[in-house]
């Protein structure tokens, strides 16, 4: 077994905390990764703090994995020792069920191996990357591109599929009036990849300090969505709407933002479902739907896209032991966009 190191939380109602575990021998395709830098996730929160359901203890959070090969299994042949590497929200899946073979492993009939929380096909809990090294299968492992800062790469690996997947399902580019709903970590990487396809992108955030950094982002637009003038200003206005917002909240403001035959995509996991009414929806031919994280090839593709333009996260680089304060400053709004833990301070 491999020695690994961790901050855990040993249960929902405590801080994260230095923990020592094991990780498997590594297998003919399996890659050992120095972890470098992981991206704090708003799922991190729900999950650690049982939020959506009671998880398992101790959790090693942490699904937006980069570092670097430092060990190879005898049959693996995408990566070799020393190459820039990134792990996301899986770690495994069946391969061979309808899902699995359409590039959707993330939504595996059989099992898919969430990076953390999940069961191995080993039988053992999955730990993630909170952590100094993880070893998983060359296929779950993303290449990285040198060409860019490795740190603000992370959160790629979930915030930045998470977003743009849905983006390009609904083929949303030149032309269309994109609004996205809550500026955090998910939110800000829909702005960047909104306007790398061409959007007029709008900010709807809940926080009216956020304009100047939106802006900076390069939003075109910026709403106040607790301002009834400013939500009037752009009713019936948008082709698509994101919400990527982690707390409950009514989602019936946003729809009458959108235009005849908009759509509005939700990839926020707040726990609460919600209560829509018919009308708003018939009228207009709306569409309410969801989006979740990216299967292994859109993946790599939004990873190459991403270098070939220059595309990285905003990122706050913390160290290991600052990140239940983390965890309190994103449940309060507060983090310009994306905490990154350097694994070197663990
Ligand atoms: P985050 O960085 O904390 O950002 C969430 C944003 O939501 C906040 O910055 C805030 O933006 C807004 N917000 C917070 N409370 C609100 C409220 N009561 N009403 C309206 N807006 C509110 O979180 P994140 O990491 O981006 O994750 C966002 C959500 O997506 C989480 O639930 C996470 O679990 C989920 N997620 C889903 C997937 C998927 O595959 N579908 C993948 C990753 C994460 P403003 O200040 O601008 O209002
Ligand atoms: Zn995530």
């Amino acid at each position: 077994m491999i020695q690994a190191k961790a901050y855990a939380a040993l249960s929902p109602d405590t801080n994260l905390e230095p923990w020592n575990f094991e990780r498997r021998e590594i297998g003919p395709h399996d890659v050992q990764i120095q972890i470098l830098y992981c991206g704090v996730c708003h799922t991190d929160i729900h999950f650690t703090r049982n939020e959506w359901f009671p998880g398992v203890f101790p959790m090693v959070p942490g699904h937006e994995i980069v570092g670097r090969i430092i060990a190879t299994g005898n049959h693996v042949r995408k990566f070799k020792i020393g190459d820039a590497a990134g792990v996301g929200t899986m770690v495994d899946s069946c391969r061979h069920c309808g899902d699995c073979t359409t590039g959707h492993e993330n939504f595996c009939q059989e099992q898919t191996v969430y990076t953390y929380g999940g069961t191995g096909k080993d039988g053992q809990p999955t730990y993630g990357g909170f952590s100094d090294t993880i070893i998983v299968h060359e296929d779950f492992t993303f290449h990285i591109s040198e060409k860019l800062n490795l740190a603000a790469t992370a959160p790629l690996l979930c915030a930045g599929i998470t977003m743009y997947s849905p983006l390009r399902k609904w083929k949303v580019g030149a032309g269309h009036k994109l609004g996205i709903v809550g500026l955090g970590g998910l939110g800000h990487m829909g702005v960047k990849f909104g306007l790398a396809f061409g959007a007029d992108v709008t900010v709807i955030s809940t926080s009216a300090g956020k304009e100047a950094a939106a802006r900076k982002l390069g939003a075109h637009h910026f709403v106040v969505s607790k301002d009834e003038e400013q939500m009037k200003s752009v009713f019936h206005s948008f082709d698509f709407i994101i919400d990527t917002v982690s707390a409950d909240h009514d989602i019936n403001p946003y729809i009458g933002l959108l235009k005849t035959n908009g759509a509005y995509i939700n990839v926020g996991l707040a726990a609460k479902p919600w209560e829509i009414s018919s009308f708003s929806l018939a009228i207009g031919n709306k569409t309410v739907t969801g989006s979740g994280s990216g299967g292994l090839k859109e993946t790599q593709e939004m990873l190459d896209f991403c270098a070939d333009q220059n595309i990285v996260s905003d990122i706050e680089m913390i160290d290991m032991k600052d990140i239940n304060n983390a965890f309190d400053r994103m449940e309060k709004g507060d983090v310009r966009y994306r905490f990154v833990i350097d694994m070197a301070t663990l």
